[in-house]
Parts: C-alpha cells; structure tokens; sequence
C-alpha cells in the first residue's frame, strides 16, 4: 500500500509547491502553505502509520550487520544538530564503555534513537541534549545496550507517564499545536526496541527535562574505520540539491538520447526540466514560460544555439538569466562565440555530472532559506551486483567505458542498456551518411552528423566511436582534398568501431521487448533471483512483494517453472519455493 498512499500525496504537495513557485497573489500563497503544511504532516502520519502497522504484522524483518556506533550517533547528530543549534541548545555524547563496532540493525537503531532525539529538540527551550550509550550486560560478545536521550526541556507530568508509549498519546495537546507531530514516533521506538530484544522507559520532571531510554541486544561486531558519509555536504550535486533543487530549466538538444541522459542527471538533483529539441522551439518556450536557467546545445537543425541565444536575450526578462552552452565542441573560438552570442558558461560534452553540478550551482538562483524543494525523484538505481554483471558482460569490447556511461545516468544501468541499443540502431547508417555526402561534396552536413555522432558517443562511454568521431571531425575541419584517402580510411575506423559495438551488444541477449522496455534483461531476471534466495531462506514474506512486482518478467524469462514458484509461494511453502528457486537459477546459469 505504501507506495499507493505515498504516491497522491507527493502529488498534493509537489503541484502546491509547484504553483507556488508559479507565482500566486498572497492570499493564494496563504492557502498553498496551508496546503502543504497539511500534507506534510499527512505525509508524516501516514510514514509512521505504515512504519507501526509493518512491525505490528510482523513483516519488519531486523537487519545483522557490523556497523560503528560513532556512525549511530553521527547520523542523529547530523540530523538534528542544525535544529538543536538554532535554539541554543547545547549536544553532547557519552559513549561509555560501549564497543566500538556492533553487530545489529543500524538503521533501526537509528530510528529508534532519531524518534527521542528529534522530541528532546522539540519539547527543549534551554539547556541541552545528551545522547548515551550504556554497557548492561556482555555475555561473551552478546551485549544489552542502553540508549538513552536526556534533554532539560519541558518534562512530563507523573499522572501521563504510563500512557506514554501508546500510539497516538500526547501529553498536551497545546505543546503539539505548537510543536506538531503523530503521537507515533515513541509507539514506533517502543516497537522497535521489543524487536531487538529491549524495553523503554522514561524519567522525567516537570519543568527540569526528561531522559527517555531503550535496551537492544546486539553482538560484538568487527570491521575496517568507518566509511565516509555518503552524502558529502560540500559535494556539488548535494549542495545543489540543497539549494537549488525546484528551480526550473529549460534543456536545449537536438539529440533524443543526449537528452535522456542530461534529464536524468537534472531530475537527479530535484530539478524542474522542460525541453526543446532545437532553438526555435526554445526561443519560443522562453516567450512563453519562466525559466530559472537554459541550457544549450550548440549545433542543432532549423536553429542553432547561437542565434536562438541571440533571440532570447532580446526577450523581455531575459538580458540577464543565465545561459550555459553544452557542447562537445571544447576549441577557443567555440568557446568565444558563445560568449559574445550572449551565453554565461560553458559546459564540455560529454557531461561530466560532478561540472555539471558545479556549474550549475554557480548560476542558479539559491532558494531563500527555509523555502524547501520537495519535488523528489528518486534515481533509478540498480543493485551493485547488476552493474557489475553488465560491465564484466560488456567488458571484453574494448570500446566501450560503461562504467561512464552507466555513471552518466546516475546507476540506472537498465536504462544505460535502452540507450546504448539505441544508439547503435539510430546511428547505424551514419558512415554510410557521411560517405555520401562527402562525395556529393556536402561536406558541412558530413561534418554535422560525426559531430552529433561523436557528442552522444562520449555521453555513453563509447570511447572507440568516440575518438574515430574525433579524428574524422579533425580531418574534416582541415577541409583538405589531399586528405581524402587519409578521411577514407577514418570513415573505415569509425565503421569498424560501430561493427564492434553492434557485436558486443548482440552478446549481451535482449528479452521479448515490451513497449521498447528492456523487459527480460536476463540480468534483471538473475538480480531478482537473487535477491529472493535469501528472503525464501528465511521465510521472510517480503518475498511475495518482489514475486508479485516481477511476476511478468519471470514468467517471460521461466514460463511454468516461475508459475510453480509463484503457486508454492501463494501457498506459503518457503521450502519448496526455494527449493524451485535454485532450479530456476541453475537453469538460468545454463547448467
Ligand atoms: P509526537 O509526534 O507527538 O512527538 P511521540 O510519540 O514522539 O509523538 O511523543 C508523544 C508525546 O510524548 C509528545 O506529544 C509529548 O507530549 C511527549 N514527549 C515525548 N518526548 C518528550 C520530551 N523529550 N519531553 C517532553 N515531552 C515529550
């Protein structure tokens, strides 16, 4: 259900803020925040009613990994920290003599402590917040832990103590007013303390603060230093997330696929992207719609992004807004026509998403603080193992980076595959193309397509194609007759190349196509495989979920023997399941 409640919701809010954003008199502008406000706070109840009535339904299976209790405590601190100091409050930590590396649920844990941490801020005015870790018991290498959040906030009368854990309860109405949230999260911290084989409690005096606590078993865990966080805060693309995510862009390309790739790098970070495939259309998008920023191509059919930037700056708003060309074209003069066509940066193809980001970041307007995007889209990633199969796949043409490429869009490796195929069949034909019009004398238009050729090429990671493209665009710019032979033979190389890259694709099979999708990717079939194995090992009923959103590609990919496996699963015979499983992989390994 999570996704079909969570999905209106993110519409509710996203469109409020997206008028919002459209500009709207203030009265309107009153009502959109009340809007969002609501649905936020919707959104919140609802996360939390889904997070209780998971664990309720005994469907919320605990994870066991090593982890470092600093990265517990980091994380929370990081979250809550900002709003902490924004009220003075002061943020300590007492680790104890807890050990270092624990064997449990992190993000669990994380939760559990976030719920009392993110209330001690709410209900403290003055004073500070403790987060504790206890040493209770260690029976060789089985420890009880205490977790504790002391806060000297408002504190909580003796009469409302007892109900304190029960869904929904609030102590005080007013303070919740004024404070807001569920009523859940200390439901949800109790729940997930009982899982990991803990109980909770609290002390408090009124007016002098409160100390909430749980007890978890975990193990004595093992591990190398902790990693980095994953989100770096000075990294552009957080920054830019951050700052500018909701900001509005228009995209300027002639080339289907450049434009995918670029789309998916933009929606990355929480940006709002129309597109045009060439300048007329964007001179007339820019008439008739606010932009933050353009982005532009510089070489396109019907109007090319110099003269469209011409046009648009003669648009009224427009004298100043920034203009950034994309283009492969990377020579001095290109680099000065931009800059004299009016255009405030310059952005090499193929896109390298980390410049990308930078530059963008430079000349986006900044949200004013507290103005939050919350349009997200989440990227479409695919599990390490996946990537890992397809580069080893594709690793023998030596061609091709597919690492670059399937980094260019952000991980989504299946969709690196739709358009690497795309790529191949679309410019199939372009030797051929370019020998004829260089007979025909045509060599402007020759010229034109090994550009556009080379362009998409270096986005995909197809290095080989790429710099044959080069070298015959090179040798055409030299627009020398003597060097016919020497363009004969690049025509050759570059020939060649798209000969490898169509073998290389052949190897890897394509299922039966539904709607042009990469449906029976077989290494989707052995990624969903795999990831069922260990859920049908431990009975863990997630397995129906991921059984029922693949059901279509495994019968397409095992027929009856997937229809066994979803009958065995319906009537829950894990064993047999599984059992049914492994035969399905053996087969899918061909032995
Ligand atoms: P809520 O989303 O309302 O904070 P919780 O289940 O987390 O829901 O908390 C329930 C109630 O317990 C809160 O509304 C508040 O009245 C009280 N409470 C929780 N933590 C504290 C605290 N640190 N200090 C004072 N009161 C608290």
């Amino acid at each position: 259900m999570s996704h079909e409640i969570r999905t209106p919701m993110n519409a509710i809010i996203g469109l409020a803020h997206i008028l919002r954003r459209a500009g709207a008199t203030p009265a309107q502008a009153e009502r959109l925040d009340k809007i969002d406000g609501a649905g936020q706070h919707l959104l919140s109840i609802i996360n939390d009613i889904l997070d209780l009535s998971k664990i309720e339904a005994g469907r919320l299976q605990l994870e066991s990994a090593n982890f470092h209790l600093s990265t517990i405590f980091d994380s929370v601190g990081s979250i809550i920290g900002e709003a902490a100091a924004a009220k003075g409050l002061g943020f300590d930590i007492d680790r104890d003599t807890v050990p270092l590396w624990l064997r449990g649920d992190p993000t669990r844990l994380r939760q559990a402590l976030l719920n009392y941490a993110g209330n001690a801020v709410k209900f403290t005015e003055q004073g500070s917040i403790t987060l504790r870790a206890k040493l209770l018991e260690d029976n060789n290498g089985v420890l009880l832990v205490r977790f504790e959040v002391a806060d000297t906030g408002v504190g909580i009368a003796p009469d409302k103590m007892p109900r304190l854990f029960l869904a929904f309860e609030q102590v005080d109405t007013s303070t919740t007013r004024r404070y807001g949230g569920t009523g859940l999260g200390l439901a949800i911290t109790c729940k997930l303390a009982q899982l990991m084989g803990g109980e909770v409690g609290a002390d408090s005096v009124p007016g002098v603060g409160s100390t909430f606590w749980f007890t978890a078993r975990l193990q004595r865990g093992h591990g190398m230093i902790p990693a980095a966080p994953a989100a770096n805060e000075a990294d552009p693309e957080t920054q830019l997330r951050k700052h500018c995510g909701g900001a509005k862009v228009l995209l300027v390309d002639d080339n289907a696929i450049n434009r995918e790739v670029a789309l998916e790098l933009l929606y990355g970070v929480d940006l709002i992207v129309e597109t045009a495939a060439d300048g007329r259309e964007a001179l007339q998008k820019a008439h008739t719609q606010a932009y933050d920023l353009i982005l532009m191509d510089m070489r396109m059919p019907v109007m090319d992004g110099l003269e469209a930037t011409r046009a648009i700056r003669k648009l009224p708003g427009w004298a100043t807004k920034p203009i950034l060309a994309m283009t492969a074209n990377a020579f001095e003069e290109d680099r000065r026509a931009c800059e004299e066509a009016g255009m405030n940066d310059f952005i090499a193809k193929p896109v390298e998403p980390c410049t990308l980001y930078a530059t963008l970041m430079k000349w986006l307007p900044q949200r004013p603080p507290g103005d939050t995007a919350r349009i997200s889209v989440s990227a479409s990633m695919h599990p390490p193992q996946v990537r890992e199969r397809l580069l080893r796949a594709l690793g023998e043409f030596g061609g091709l980076d597919a690492d670059r490429g399937i980094t260019a869009l952000r991980g989504d490796v299946v969709g690196y595959m739709r358009l690497l195929r795309r790529f191949a069949s679309d410019h199939r034909g372009d030797a051929q193309y370019v020998r004829g019009k260089l007979v025909a004398g045509r060599v402007e238009e020759a010229g034109k397509r090994v550009h556009a050729l080379k362009g998409v090429a270096g986005t995909l990671g197809a290095t080989g194609l790429c710099a044959a493209a080069g070298a015959l665009e090179r040798a055409l710019r030299t627009n020398d007759p003597a060097a016919a032979s020497t363009l004969s033979s690049l025509l050759a190389t570059l020939q060649a190349e798209q000969i490898a890259l169509d073998g290389a694709l052949s190897q890897i099979p394509e299922g039966p196509a539904t709607g042009g999708e990469f449906a029976a990717d077989p290494e989707r079939v052995r990624a969903v495989l795999e990831q069922l194995e260990p859920l049908l090992a431990t009975d863990n009923t997630e397995a129906d979920d991921l059984f029922e959103d693949n059901r279509s590609l495994l019968l397409a990919e095992f027929g009856s023997g997937a229809m066994q496996l979803g009958r065995q699963m319906a009537n829950v015979d894990y064993p047999q399941a599984l059992a049914t499983l492994q035969d399905l992989i053996r087969r899918g390994r061909g032995n």
